[in-house]
């Protein structure tokens, strides 16, 4: 569900989904990506907050997982206000967290209500990202390292962070997975290691990603490193300690 597309068959004129009015509702649109040839219409046309493009189903399919990355983030739902990056993350990843302790709504409640919840979830996180530049004045690009920002995230993924990656395989003779980093096929793509804080959590995941093909976009929430020798084998990991890090995206 795209939020950018072109108005033009020769791909020039890029707009953003919220910018189009009702007198554009009917109109065919262009998909971003350079060589695909899926045709968008507007959905929730003049509704700022919730507009996307839709791909026309009677037309070519996406040439990419990554057309669709953008996923559907309504921000209707959710107090922005209350938005703090550091302590979901640490949140989700934390195993000894209770769940039900959403970050951010302590005060909340007091007043019986009206207010909506601040986001606490990774696939929201994920969602957010790609729609906002900033959000609570955070930069979301700080938060998220997916394919728009791979020129920045390409040498290295360090600190809390979202990365958007697919699965490629798992480490021989270990408990890890390998990743693709941003997505797979992708022109000078990295991987990515996942480590796990115990055999269960590992063969979980395994069990559910060993059947992918490698195309299926998936967020990981982790406090990132780089390798001391830099190796080939992968640029980044991180450790996997709750089924909380890891969103299968159905874009
Ligand atoms: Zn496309």
């Amino acid at each position: 569900m795209p939020y950018f597309a072109y108005q033009d068959k020769q791909k020039k004129d890029l707009v953003k989904a919220s910018e189009i009015t009702i007198a554009d509702k009917d109109k065919t649109f262009y998909c971003k990506t350079a060589d695909c040839k899926a045709q968008l219409k507007i959905v929730n046309v003049a509704d700022s907050n919730r507009a996307f493009f839709r791909r026309l189903s009677s037309q070519a399919e996406h040439s990419s997982t990554l057309c669709s990355a953008d996923g559907n983030f309504d921000p209707t739902k959710y107090r922005e206000s209350g938005f703090d990056f550091d302590s979901i993350a640490l949140n989700l990843m934390s195993s000894s967290a209770n769940s039900s302790s959403v970050v951010g709504t302590r005060n909340q409640s007091a007043s019986g209500g009206g207010g909506t919840k601040p986001i606490s979830k990774l696939l929201q996180i994920y969602l957010m990202c790609r729609k906002y530049e900033t959000y609570n004045a955070i930069n979301t690009n700080d938060i998220l390292a997916d394919e728009r920002n791979f020129s920045t995230y390409s040498h290295g993924i360090v600190g809390t962070k979202v990365v958007q990656c697919t699965y490629y395989h798992k480490f021989k003779d270990e408990f890890s997975l390998r990743m693709n980093y941003p997505s797979f096929p992708y022109r000078n793509g990295k991987y990515l290691k996942l480590n796990f804080s115990s055999k269960e959590l590992f063969w979980y995941f395994y069990n559910k990603l060993k059947t992918s093909n490698h195309k299926e976009l998936i967020a990981v929430l982790g406090d990132w490193n780089t390798p001391n020798n830099g190796n080939d084998m992968y640029m980044s990991e991180c450790i996997i300690n709750t089924k909380k890090q890891i969103h299968i995206l159905k874009l």
